[in-house]
């Protein structure tokens, strides 16, 4: 059974979340799908702590107060989220409609799609040693959902960015010991992050380890640790109960580079009035678009998504005459946002 709808987003960064706030106003509902388990694209994946300057009217907020924010705007709309799954496929169909599928098996029959892809579809860099893959997601993990899951247990933490210092700060206390694994001495986070790290790597519950990490050792066919070779080439094996890696994530275009779009250097081509790319009825819109002048900034994604929203609703009900309305004045705006006038 398909999901039939006016439009899927793909993508819920702050580009796909704005996207639905735009159609809202036109009274569009929309189906956003993201591969991520939770909101807010780049910004609650690569940097929620970070505060960011250049929002307009927002002096600062952190990262992840902007899709708070964002999700807490679009509520009036009651966007459907499919989270935790990828796009994989899409074809158009004879009546100019297309049909979606995602890696959960959710089908949808939409009239248009919104490719807010950012960079693509995050996935984490996985750890590629021998013996690895026998324990993924049993004992070695990408993602910490929930910090209790450590107490009490020896774990091991791998890399060196701003994921693997602050999780080692943020679990310090809750394991009974942490090894902290990076390829050498100089690590890629905040300076104060890794001052407080190195002040705690005195004691007996926090260890750094410099290496390059070579395999995955079982006891009785049980995860038993990681074995890294030292600076000086000599193999050690460090015992744990878990080991959680922070390699990064790698943003992927995936399947979205076989949908026959117009493409160049990965990022795909659309007009400036209606964001829409070389499909008609495929838009595309924030980090995902190229065009002359292109910024990836969310304020231009959050421009680009007010005008795809024009253009898709023109889509949609050729019949009907776009008219602008001011949220401010417009009851009918305000009885779609479900405030009083
Ligand atoms: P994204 O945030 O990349 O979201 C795209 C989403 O689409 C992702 O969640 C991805 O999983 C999903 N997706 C992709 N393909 C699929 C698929 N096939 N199926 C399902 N889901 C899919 N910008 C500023 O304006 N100001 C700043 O101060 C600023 N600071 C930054 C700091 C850092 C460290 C970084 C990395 C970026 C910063 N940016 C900043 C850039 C800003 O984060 C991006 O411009 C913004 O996130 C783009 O939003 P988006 O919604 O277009 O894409």
């Amino acid at each position: 059974m398909s999901i039939h709808t006016d439009v899927v987003i793909i993508g819920a960064g702050p580009t796909g979340l704005f996207q639905v706030f735009e159609l809202g106003l036109l009274d569009i509902h929309a189906h956003v799908v993201d591969t991520l388990p939770q909101t807010g694209g780049q910004c609650s994946e690569l940097y929620p702590d970070k505060p960011i300057y250049d929002i307009p009217a927002i002096p600062v907020c952190n990262a992840q107060e902007l899709v708070d924010r964002l999700m807490e705007q679009i509520k009036p709309f009651n966007a459907q989220f499919h989270l935790g799954q990828m796009v994989t496929a899409l074809q158009q169909l004879d009546n100019g409609r297309f049909t979606l599928e995602t890696s959960a098996g959710t089908k949808f029959d939409t009239g248009c799609v919104v490719l807010a892809a950012g960079l693509g579809a995050f996935q984490p860099r996985r750890l590629r040693v021998q013996g690895a893959e026998a324990f993924e997601h049993s004992h070695i993990h990408y993602r910490i959902t929930d910090p209790e899951r450590v107490r009490d247990k020896r774990i091991l933490i791998l890399g060196g960015g701003d994921s693997a210092l602050d999780w080692t700060l943020a679990l310090h206390g809750k394991a009974s010991h942490i090894t902290l694994i990076h390829r050498r001495d100089e690590y890629r986070a905040a300076p104060a992050t890794v001052r407080k790290m190195k002040e705690l790597a005195t004691g007996d519950y926090l260890q750094e380890f410099q290496g390059q990490v070579r395999g995955v050792f079982d006891i009785d066919g049980k995860f038993g640790g990681i074995e890294v070779d030292d600076s000086e080439g000599n193999r050690q094996r460090i015992a744990a109960d878990e080991a959680y890696v922070f390699y990064g994530l790698t943003p992927n275009l995936g399947p979205i580079a076989d949908w026959g779009l117009d493409l160049e250097k990965r990022q795909i081509q659309v007009d400036t009035e209606k964001f829409q790319t070389s499909v008609r009825g495929i838009f595309a819109v924030g980090d995902i678009n190229n065009y002359p002048g292109k910024k990836k900034l969310i304020l231009s994604g959050f421009h680009e998504a007010a005008l795809a929203a024009f253009a898709i609703q023109a889509h949609l009900h050729p019949e009907q005459k776009v008219r602008l309305q001011y949220t401010t004045t417009s009851p009918i705006m305000h009885r779609r946002l479900g405030v009083e006038g």
